[in-house]
């Protein structure tokens, strides 16, 4: 079966955000692109092959993607995997932030957009940041898991 999602009408106020919205009139040009969704490197990036995988329509909540979108997005996600895993390291991380709370600038963009980028065995990224990250985990609490539970299935 196949289903057709159409796109709600456009707002003035959303008219008004793809106009300011730099992925919209002014990223970097598109690598590769299928139906809805185009890859192009960040600029600026965290290491070489850091990618960004985009919807072609300007959205702000990852939520509100159609099926469409994210199949395409993924589509894009795995084939730059592929790519980046065979040729520039040995693991790839995916990330998807929703910061709305962060004004948009040069680093931070509300249009929704997957990073993609290559990662090897203690990368610039490991030496950076991540080597400090260890004592963030704790043991996780089982009323915590009821407590997601009841969140999720209220
Ligand atoms: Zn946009």
């Amino acid at each position: 079966m196949v289903r057709v999602h159409v796109a709600p009408p456009k707002t003035g106020e959303d008219m008004v955000k793809q106009v300011s919205c730099p992925f919209c009139t002014n990223r970097e040009p598109a690598l590769k692109e299928n139906g809805t969704a185009w890859a192009f490197l960040s600029n600026p990036r965290k290491v070489p092959g850091h990618f960004l995988v985009a919807p072609k329509r300007h959205i702000e909540k990852p939520w509100e993607l159609t099926q469409t979108e994210l199949k395409d997005i993924f589509l894009l996600i795995f084939f730059i995997e592929k790519q980046l895993v065979s040729k520039l390291g040995q693991g790839v991380d995916i990330r998807q932030n929703y910061r709305p709370y962060i004004p948009q600038d040069t680093i931070k963009v509300d249009h929704v957009v997957f990073h993609v980028y290559p990662r090897y065995h203690q990368d610039y990224l490991y030496q950076v940041s991540e080597k400090f990250e260890s004592d963030l985990f704790t043991e996780l609490d089982p009323a915590e898991t009821e407590e997601f539970m009841r969140l999720l299935n209220p």
